[in-house]
């Protein structure tokens, strides 16, 4: 079949509609184009799938097909609404759980690990004081140890943050 006619809704709208469930899960980054994948309730945790913002209605951005239009399985669940500015609701999860992976570091300070936690934070968000953070970041996870820094890195591709995945490749 020509990729054209597999994609109809992603070709005449760029992006096709995503499907993800409350805890972050993608059920399905192509919820147009291939409704057989579409799931009331995701398969990995039971929790209840969306396909709309939840502040503005608008749809989530899925599968972009100028950019690629074969299916990409490593397609990661965006933290703000496109649109609206507004985060997902699986967004203060995702960065609930950077905290709680500074929190587990065994050889740091409390202060270190609230540093470690807030410093991913402003990674994540690509704030003002990113460059600072990234140092930080950097120096900490070197005192913590090997288990820590693959650590983050897992946690980079998890909550899809660009800007923490190129930090930690330089590592
Ligand atoms: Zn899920
Ligand atoms: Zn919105």
């Amino acid at each position: 079949m020509d990729i054209d006619d597999e994609y109809p809704h992603a070709k005449a709208h760029e992006y096709d509609i995503a499907q993800i469930c409350l805890r972050a899960h993608v059920t399905n980054a192509e919820y147009m184009d291939k409704p057989k994948h579409n799931q009331k309730f995701c398969s990995t945790c039971g929790s209840p799938t969306i396909t709309t913002c939840q502040s503005c209605n608008a749809p989530i951005r899925g599968h972009s097909y100028s950019r690629d239009p074969i299916y990409a399985p490593d397609w990661k669940p965006p933290l703000y609404y496109h649109e609206c500015g507004s985060p997902y609701p699986w967004t203060d999860e995702l960065l609930r759980a950077a905290q709680e992976l500074a929190d587990e570091v065994p050889n740091l300070t409390d202060d270190e690990k609230k540093q470690m936690g807030q410093d991913i934070t402003d990674i994540v968000h690509n704030a003002p004081r990113t460059p600072a953070a990234a140092n930080r970041l950097k120096r900490l996870a070197i005192k913590a140890g090997e288990s820590t820094k693959d650590a983050i890195i897992q946690l980079a591709s998890n909550i899809a943050s660009d800007a923490l995945v190129k930090l930690t490749r330089g590592w």
